[in-house]
């Protein structure tokens, strides 16, 4: 009996001391320029307080460590694989820095050599939702996800800077092990680089007035919630105000109601997203009966919708967002 329980405190303890692991591989480095794996971030204020307060910047949590960690050995386990089926990686061996003296700087994780040219190659790991979502640099850019829309404009200033007319996100599903790969020209994206160029001038100029920016109109706040400077942002903190008067409904069936919808918060919104590009894709076959693949039956049907008018009056509108992931 004895040696079960200690057994059980030993078992703790592994996991206890991976956690502490991972926080050890958290730090804060000094940040003096505008980095390319940042400047995606939706808010040019956190662009600002990355340059003016890095020091304040709060440690993320351990769970965040492990995940910059899993990621870390998905590469190294990615660049292993490219080796044994023939295609060396190289690191960059300059840092990339702007010539138009918009203090951009970066480090490419990798250059792969096709048909005598280098180019740079950005590997991501991506859960099995983000996998299923991300097929095109479309997808990418307009993810529900910020950190995913981060990405193409990573990669597009590592080609931009590196003198590449081209690059490629070789993406990796962490659960089956699948790879794809994403190519990006330089070609398409110029207009992706030049405002996102005008962007870091907003920035730029906000750092030498000392003064945070603005955010644009329609930003989603949400990212404040778990932003790393909302202790010291005005807009984070009224934030944190918010949520800490808010009421808390805790009736049984509201929160197992809630519990559901969280539990399949990603299939639903996926299911969603699928529902309704299937739906437009068979109503443009025109009103009829259609199966796929013995799969499900669809029928297409025509009705007039009356019209009427709307009265004026008060109404309540409802958003979700949610406190978990
Ligand atoms: S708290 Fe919100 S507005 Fe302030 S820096 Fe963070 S994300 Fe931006």
């Amino acid at each position: 009996m004895e040696a079960i329980t200690n057994l059980r405190e030993k078992a703790k303890e592994i996991v206890n001391k991976y956690n502490k692991f991972a926080e050890l591989n958290i730090t804060n480095r000094p940040v003096y320029s505008n980095q390319i794996s940042e400047i995606g971030n939706p808010c040019d204020r956190y662009l600002f307080y990355n340059r003016t307060n890095w020091q304040s910047k709060k440690r993320p949590e351990s769970i965040l460590g492990l995940i910059f960690r899993e990621g870390r050995l998905h590469e190294r386990d990615i660049k292993a694989t490219l080796l044994q089926i023939g295609y060396e990686t190289k690191k960059a061996e300059i840092e990339l820095v702007d010539n138009e003296g918009l203090n951009i700087t970066g480090h490419i994780d990798s250059m792969i050599e096709i048909d005598g040219k280098e180019y740079p190659i950005e590997f991501k790991s991506l859960s099995q939702n983000t996998w299923n979502e991300t097929d095109t640099i479309t997808d990418m850019l307009e993810h529900k996800y910020y950190y995913v829309r981060k990405y193409p404009i990573q990669l597009i200033f590592y080609v931009y800077l590196s003198g590449a007319d081209a690059g490629f996100f070789l993406l990796k599903n962490k659960v089956t092990g699948e790879w794809k790969t994403i190519v990006m020209e330089l070609a398409e994206y110029k207009g992706l680089v030049d405002i996102t160029k005008e962007r870091i001038k907003k920035i730029n100029q906000s750092v030498i007035n000392d003064e945070p920016p603005s955010v644009y109109e329609g930003f989603d706040e949400w990212i404040c919630v778990s932003c790393p400077y909302n202790h010291i942002c005005e807009k984070g903190l009224i934030y944190e105000k918010e949520i800490k008067e808010s009421i808390n409904l805790s009736n049984d069936d509201i929160v197992r109601l809630a519990k559901i919808l969280l539990e399949n918060k990603d299939s639903y919104e996926q299911y969603k997203k699928t529902d309704e590009l299937l739906s437009k894709i068979i109503k443009g076959n025109g009103e009829g009966s259609y199966i796929i693949n013995d799969l499900v039956q669809f029928r297409v049907t025509r009705r007039v919708k009356e019209s009427y008018e709307v009265k004026g009056g008060e109404y309540l509108v409802i958003n979700k967002k949610w406190l978990k992931s």
